[in-house]
């Protein structure tokens, strides 16, 4: 082994991690926001019921609430974002704040997705909704780049699971398919809620050729990701950790991949894991027992995801530094992973090579070659202190 790559094997320092380039595939718009922001979009939109008037309590207030255990509780705390969110403005302002965070955080791509039936209690159209939120993101991309950050965000338009507007939803992504929309997705509690309740809108966008992901495999185990996958068509799994459970691992550490297992790796598809989401609704235990570290060995499409900021108080570079704790995992890795989740983006092929190829890739390589500078410029600084 050369000095660089044990060099390059060491683990990243925070400050690295966070200027690594990153990418998002799995953020919820509503599940991002600042806590300062939701205190003043309900002062000003006479909101009365926020828990906490004080944005740092209230800020506690929503990760104790997601802490509880149960998914359940979990989308609870989404009534105070959404009831905030009923605004032009207001949404203007929380893609901007979202866009303008992650590009503080390092993300160069992500993908944002949000409801737009969720917004309509202020009167807005479902049109209204996600030209506001466009315009949140193309405004937030703007002062990112004033302020140094380079990020390109897409939107994703959610479907409620227990509601029936998955279709209407679906024309909406599609129309909106070449002005910041990416693509689709179905959210919501799984128990009762099969994603195969929604097959008009998954074959409509598969007419349309259109891009789709299925939140599946989190509270429920492999037959919402079968269900996703062969009866839905899913381009992507929205967490998919329970795939775990068609994969045994023998005493002696040989692994046995199920039918299910084998097909999810065999066609690469990716899987958007959300690690802190996962330990708060309580899919693992902890960080060093969550499944991405298996399924990163054996090179299943694994990608590394936020969910919700705010409810988890992550970032992508938090969920980075928990996965290098636990796992110790490198520069090499963390690019393994960034790389796997631009090959999954729901942008067109020529662009995602080139963010992996002109944006990724020198990204890693700038912070793996560090080392050299700074040996560089402890030896230049003992000559000095002997002169
Ligand atoms: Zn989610």
């Amino acid at each position: 082994m050369t000095s660089q790559s044990i060099q390059s094997g060491t683990a990243p320092s925070s400050d690295q991690i966070r200027r690594a380039p990153k990418v998002l595939l799995h953020d919820h718009l509503d599940g991002g926001l600042r806590p300062g922001t939701v205190v003043d979009l309900a002062r000003d939109g006479g909101y009365g019921q926020l828990p906490e008037t004080e944005a740092d309590k209230l800020g506690v207030w929503f990760r104790e609430a997601a802490d509880s255990g149960s998914l359940e509780r979990y989308l609870e705390t989404f009534s105070h974002t959404v009831g905030v969110m009923q605004t032009r403005a207001a949404l203007v302002r929380v893609a901007r704040e979202c866009a303008e965070d992650l590009a503080e955080d390092g993300v160069v791509y992500a993908e944002v997705r949000y409801a737009p039936e969720q917004h309509l209690d202020g009167g807005l159209s479902l049109e209204e909704v996600v030209e506001a939120v466009n315009e949140g993101f193309r405004e937030g991309e703007r002062t990112a780049r004033d302020n140094g950050h380079r990020i390109r965000v897409g939107a994703l338009l959610t479907a409620m699971r227990h509601a029936a507007r998955s279709l209407e939803i679906a024309e909406l992504a599609n129309r909106y398919r070449d002005q910041g929309v990416v693509g689709f997705d179905i959210a919501g509690a799984e128990a009762g809620f099969p994603p195969t309740r929604h097959l008009d809108a998954f074959e409509y966008l598969k007419r349309e050729n259109n891009h789709f992901t299925i939140h599946a495999g989190e509270a429920f185990g492999l037959p919402s990701i079968w269900q996703a996958l062969q009866w839905c068509g899913a381009d992507r799994l929205g967490h998919g950790v329970r795939i775990i459970d068609d994969i045994e691992v023998a005493a002696d550490g040989s692994v046995k991949l199920g039918r299910l297992a084998s097909y999810v790796r065999d066609k690469r598809i990716p899987l958007e894991l959300c690690p802190s989401s996962n330990l708060q609704t309580g899919a693992a235990a902890s960080y060093a027992e969550h499944p991405i570290g298996l399924l990163r060995r054996l090179h299943f499409r694994a990608t590394v995801n936020t969910d919700n900021r705010l409810m988890s108080g992550t970032s992508m570079s938090r969920e980075f530094e928990h996965l290098v704790d636990a796992f110790g995992y490198t520069l090499d890795d963390l690019q393994w992973f960034s790389v796997n989740a631009m090959k999954s983006a729901f942008i067109p092929f020529d662009e995602r090579l080139a963010m992996i190829n002109d944006v990724i890739k020198p990204g890693y390589a700038e912070l793996k070659s560090e080392w050299l500078f700074q040996q560089t410029a402890s030896t230049r600084g003992s000559v000095v202190a002997e002169d």
